[in-house]
């Protein structure tokens, strides 16, 4: 049975769920929303053209894209899972660097890595 990953147009949440031929896709299991999008898997590397600095690119640009709209804990979630599959020294840094510091109120976690610093209008 494949696993698929999905995000919640809702509240943006990102989880996986076992999907069986024929089921209707799952339910948010954050917010309980059927709004979801099924994404494609950056860890199933199912696509042979796909370079091995390409995923590590796409699992940053991901990372980058929960940060940016203030997703903190599912940025650290997604890095977390992204070190099993793919643990390149970035993805370890980034990810190191999200557990060590948390963001106070209207900041972002500042590394070279992440080139948020600080949220607009806050
Ligand atoms: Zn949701």
């Amino acid at each position: 049975m494949p696993i698929y990953e999905f995000s919640c147009e809702v509240c943006g949440h990102f989880f996986e769920s076992l999907i069986k031929a024929g089921e209707d896709f799952p339910a948010c299991p954050q917010c309980g929303s059927r709004q979801v999008l099924k994404v494609p898997s950056i860890f199933s590397f199912r696509d042979a053209s796909s370079t091995r600095a390409a995923r590590e690119k796409a699992i940053l640009k991901r990372a980058r894209d929960y940060l940016i709209d203030g997703k903190y804990k599912d940025a650290q979630r997604f890095l977390e899972k992204a070190k099993e599959f793919h643990p390149t020294d970035r993805i370890k840094r980034l990810s190191d660097a999200l557990s060590e510091r948390k963001p106070t109120s209207g900041y972002f976690v500042s590394k070279p890595e992440l080139v948020i610093t600080k949220k607009k209008g806050s």
